[in-house]
């Protein structure tokens, strides 16, 4: 019999802040679909030589939201790192983030799966700023769109724009806690709530809004020590992350069980065959060559902006879930799914304030009958 494999994932979510200007300049954050490539772009976001960034004071207070909802530590001082390397959707060659004294750590969210309730620690969340979006596409299709001008057809070429660059962005990485591919997404679920609950991130997630890395590897069950892991990038849908994720437990425990060892590397994953495959060997921090940002002052963020941001936040998810199985007696299920969003969960309430119905089978109707009907009107 061969032996059983408990897999191990820790996952990085990118996700966009909706501010009104970008996280260095003045450029407006646009929604990507309904604006004209390269319209929100100057000299800052573009990279130009003798241009300097300034922080953006509303990214900042959305990084605290989400932090802070994450019950984060924050670092009064964070710093802003130069993280270099070369890419076209890049212009500047390399990206301002943070990287050892970042904005939080040690943070937490509670998560509810088929098994229970489960903590998975949140390592850290910080500010960077996100790249330009580069769109590949045959020499034909070029040659169409641009009226012949590109004149050969046989070479594929790749549109740039920089509308993106340098919108602001917030990475939250995970510790390795996760031991399912339903914890993943519940996870990564739960983000998402989170994020649209403090108005941050509309969690479109078709728009690109928030993205995937997931780290994965897996050790006997019993075993103590973490296995090797892949870092699979670049996952846009939960669909996404849950089949690369199942792909990759599979396969490594494959290897492992025919005596083989896993590789640490950079893996993409292919949509349409639905496999991962090798980008690179593992990058290691060395190689990006951090160092502070010569350019911006540390980010000091006072203790009484963070009292306030706190005493802002909504009631979160969790404990509105929590207060609507006590309060009103609703199943776990039914709890869960309205407090998925809060406008439902609003409506839920305001609806329950009428004596008329029973909190009890309105909440089945709302998950029930209504969450249907509203997804066959799409
Ligand atoms: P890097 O910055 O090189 O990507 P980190 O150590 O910061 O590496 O880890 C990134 C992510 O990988 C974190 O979410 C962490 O939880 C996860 N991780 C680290 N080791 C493992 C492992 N052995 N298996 C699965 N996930 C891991
Ligand atoms: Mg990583
Ligand atoms: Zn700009």
């Amino acid at each position: 019999m061969s032996p059983a494999y408990e897999p191990v994932i820790g996952l990085e979510v990118h996700a966009e802040l909706q501010t009104q200007s970008k996280m260095f300049c003045t450029c407006r954050v646009i929604d990507p679909t309904d604006a004209e490539p390269n319209t929100a772009v100057c000299p800052v976001c573009a990279g130009m030589p003798g241009t300097l960034p300034v922080v953006n004071r509303m990214a900042v207070e959305f990084a605290l939201r989400v932090a802070l909802a994450l019950e984060c530590t924050i670092n009064e001082t964070s710093v802003f790192a130069r993280k270099n390397y070369f890419y076209p959707d890049l212009p500047k060659g390399y990206q301002i983030t943070q990287y050892e004294q970042p904005l939080a750590e040690h943070g937490r969210l509670i998560i509810h799966t088929s098994t229970g309730e489960r903590t998975i620690r949140v390592r850290r969340v910080h500010l960077e700023e996100d790249t330009g979006k580069l769109t590949h596409m045959s020499g034909a299709t070029a040659v169409a769109m641009a009226e012949g001008s590109p004149d050969n057809t046989e070479r594929p070429y790749t549109l740039v724009d920089l509308n993106r660059a340098g919108v602001p962005l917030l990475e939250i990485v995970s510790e390795p806690d996760m031991h399912s591919i339903e914890e993943a997404r519940v996870y990564a679920e739960g983000l998402r709530e989170i994020l649209r609950y403090v108005e941050v991130n509309s969690g479109d997630m078709e728009k690109g809004v928030i993205r995937f890395e997931a780290n994965v590897s897996v050790r006997p069950v019993g075993e103590l020590e973490l296995g090797k892991r892949v870092e699979i990038k670049n996952l846009n849908s939960f669909r996404a992350l849950e089949r690369a994720t199942a792909f990759e437990i599979e396969r490594q425990s494959k290897v492992l069980s025919d005596g083989g060892h896993v590789d640490q590397e950079t893996l993409g994953w292919d949509d349409i065959k639905e496999q991962t495959y090798s980008q690179r060997s593992k990058e290691e921090a060395h190689d990006y060559r951090y160092f502070p940002e010569p350019d911006l002052p540390p980010l000091v963020v006072d203790p009484a902006w963070i009292d306030r941001v706190r005493l802002g936040l909504p009631e979160l998810p969790h404990a509105k879930y929590k207060r609507f199985v006590s309060e009103y007696g609703l199943t776990e299920y039914a709890a869960s799914r309205l407090v998925e969003s809060r406008r439902v969960a609003d409506y839920f309430e305001q609806a329950a304030g009428s004596d008329s119905v029973s909190a009890r089978s309105l909440a089945n109707w709302i998950v029930g009958e209504l969450f249907a009907l509203a997804n066959l009107a799409g």
